[in-house]
Parts: structure tokens; C-alpha cells; sequence
């Protein structure tokens, strides 16, 4: 039997893996940083065993209320992921599973990979509608890609999508993959129509090496990229300062900046209710964003979510608040539960990738809807 994790955002750490019955792990740290949460692992060699799989320093995890109710996501194939028996308790969070094969992975969420991240920014380049562009490096010296989707003019709406700043939110890039599926199926008349009105620039990963190196919430350098917008430094955050510069050169129009919540069972979309010289025209238009999204997908709510920050008190180290404020735009924040959503749960998968490209999908219908607002 034997554990590991040296690969495309593996993270685990093994204390000991002698005894099935009580496998002692913990999780590394976001290098640079306090920040754990994101694991990710195979077990081998251990078919028709009652494994019970102890993430020792569970509570001390960025957010311990997300292993509250919490089950992992399991997968012999690395393609099909379900959930697992897991149960949180004094500190411990532990997986129970008898595993069917030789190899079986288990995650935080379903992992969204960097060869899928590859073959989703090349596959999306073949189509004559789309221009990539490479708009600068991460600090392990990645690419940072940024696809550019329908003819670009002036008239135009400019719509921003990325995902990502946060890597261990995988379901972000799930997500964006359905709105790229989408956008680029010419059957789809509501794609059509939106390519006619608006240019879109998609980021589906503002974060590849904190997704590789299997980091919750930083980039390689420990920085936490969604505080680092009101004045981002080239050396330690270049995925903000890159992005930041290119919506200065392009212009914003509508902005959706796509995360997981770890704790709360929902779908939902936070603001920028405390933004100074707050707009309430465009917090409007988000807000009618939210209801026509929850119209469409019975996944998306509005009743939970964050507290709104009071007036003029909003943190403008964070995207949304920070482009709402620079652009005089409408800004979101999406997010998505590592859990399940209450409302409209499914026991075997939870939240899924699949769930999460369907949301993608139906938040065009959104935009749709309060197109003329922008
Ligand atoms: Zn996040």
C-alpha cells in the first residue's frame, strides 16, 4: 500500500501509511503561506480494504466550517469523480472507503488539470472566433492566457470571465469551460447574439502555478492574488498586475470572477455594495444578474451568501470591488460550494464539474438578460 501525491496538484503529506485501518496524513501548506485546505492523492495497492484515510491537522485548515458535513471526492479513473463517506470530528477529518481497484485517487474537489487547462485554451484557439493571447508569466515562468472572443470594437460590450486567483477552487475553471462550450457552439442563437454585442476576454486560470503546485489559495510566491488588485506588484503577483493592465488597455463593461466557498452550501454571487462612489444602477444590474441566474438554474440562489460590507468600507484589494470601482462597471464574485448545494443536492456527486460547466452554461442567459443595462 502506498500513498503519493507528486503530481499535477497533489497535495498530501504522509505520516504513516502502514496500517489501512488508521493511514495518518496531514496537508502542506500554500508555499509562503499559512493557507491549507486543497488536498489531492492516490492510494495504491489497496483493493477491497477498509481504508480509513485521518487528515490529522483538519482544524487547522484555512476554513475548518468546510469540513462540516463536508464528503471527499473519490475517482479510480481520474475522470469520474464521487463523494465518499467523511466524517469531521475533534480535529480529524476522515475518509472511510473501501476502495474497488489497485488506484484511486481522492481530492478536495474533482481537480480541474493543467494538460485539461492546455487542451481547453488550444481547442478554443482553433475556433475563427477566438484570438489567444500569452499576456505575460507567472513567477514559474507559465503562461498566462487570455482568450479574446468575437471581433473586437469600440461599440462593443467588453465582458470579462476569469477564474482561478484562488487555484484550489477548481470548480471555477469547470465553470468557465461550460461558458467557453457555449459561447463557441455557432448552433447556440444566444451565443450568436452575444458575439454580436460583445467582445469576451476569458481567463480560465488566473493561477496556474498555485493549480499545479496544489495550493488552496496563493500563487507560487504565497500571495494571496484576491487581495492584491489595488496596487499589484509585478514580482510577486504578475497574474494580477498582467490582468489589471490588460482590462486598462481593452476597457470593462461587466466583470465575473469565478471562486469556490469552502464552508457555505451554495451557489452565489457577492458585490461591491461598499465600494466608495458606489453605482447603485450597476449594483442593480448585478443584482437582476443573480435573479434572472437562479430564474434559469435551480442550482443558484439568492438568500445566502456574505454579509455586504457597509458603505464605503469595501476592501479594494479584491477584484470585484476594485474593477467595480475602476471601470464604473458591474462586478461579481461567483461562488460555489465544495459541498453540496442544499436546495438541490445530489448525493452521489455534490457539487461536480459537471453541475459547475452547466452553471457556466445558464449564466449567459444571465447576461443575456441585463445586456442593455451594460
Ligand atoms: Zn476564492
Amino acid at each position: 500500500m502506498k500513498i503519493s501525491s507528486n503530481f499535477d496538484s497533489g497535495n498530501i503529506n504522509v505520516i504513516d501509511a502502514s496500517n489501512p485501518a488508521n493511514i495518518r496524513l496531514s496537508i502542506n501548506k500554500d508555499n509562503n503561506s499559512d493557507f491549507y485546505q486543497w488536498f489531492h492523492f492516490r492510494l495504491t495497492g489497496a483493493k477491497g480494504q477498509l481504508c480509513a484515510l485521518n487528515i490529522e491537522n483538519a482544524e487547522g485548515a484555512a476554513y475548518p466550517g468546510g469540513w462540516e458535513d463536508y464528503q471527499a471526492c473519490a475517482s479510480y479513473d481520474h475522470e469520474t469523480w464521487f463523494r465518499v463517506s467523511t466524517v469531521y470530528k475533534d480535529g480529524t477529518l476522515t475518509i472511510q472507503h473501501v476502495p474497488e481497484t489497485d488506484s484511486v485517487y481522492y481530492a478536495y474537489f474533482a481537480p480541474y488539470s493543467y494538460d485539461r487547462h492546455q487542451e481547453l485554451v488550444s481547442t478554443a484557439a482553433t475556433h475563427p472566433r477566438v484570438k489567444l493571447d500569452v499576456i505575460g508569466e507567472t513567477c514559474d515562468g507559465r503562461d498566462l492566457d487570455l482568450l479574446t472572443i468575437g471581433e473586437e470594437r469600440d461599440e462593443k460590450k467588453k465582458i470579462w470571465i476569469f477564474a482561478r486567483q484562488h487555484p484550489g477552487e477548481s470548480m471555477a475553471e469547470w465553470m468557465v469551460e461550460g461558458i467557453l462550450n457555449r459561447l463557441l457552439d455557432d448552433d447556440d442563437a444566444l451565443s450568436r447574439e452575444l458575439l454580436n454585442q460583445c467582445v469576451f476576454y476569458v481567463m480560465p486560470n488566473a493561477n496556474p502555478d498555485g493549480s499545479i503546485r496544489g495550493h488552496l489559495r496563493t500563487n507560487a510566491k504565497g500571495q494571496n492574488l484576491n487581495r492584491d488588485w489595488a496596487d499589484p506588484d509585478p514580482d510577486v503577483s504578475p497574474e494580477v498586475f498582467h490582468l489589471r493592465n490588460k482590462m486598462d488597455e481593452k476597457g470593462l463593461d461587466f466583470s465575473l470572477d469565478c471562486h469556490g466557498d469552502e464552508a457555505l452550501p451554495y451557489n452565489f454571487i457577492a458585490c461591491f455594495e461598499g465600494v466608495p462612489n458606489l453605482n447603485q444602477y450597476n449594483l442593480d444590474t448585478a443584482y437582476m444578474f443573480g435573479r434572472e441566474l437562479e430564474r434559469v438554474n435551480p442550482d443558484f440562489q439568492n438568500e445566502k451568501g456574505y454579509t455586504k460590507s457597509a458603505p464605503g468600507t469595501a476592501n479594494l484589494g479584491m477584484s470585484t470591488n476594485h474593477i467595480a470601482d475602476r471601470y464604473d462597471a458591474v462586478a461579481m464574485t461567483l461562488e460555489m460550494p465544495f459541498k453540496d448545494t442544499v436546495d438541490s443536492p445530489n448525493q452521489e456527486t455534490g457539487w461536480s464539474p459537471e453541475r459547475s460547466i452547466k452553471l457556466g452554461h445558464s449564466s449567459l442567459d444571465a447576461l443575456y438578460a441585463v445586456l442593455e443595462r451594460l
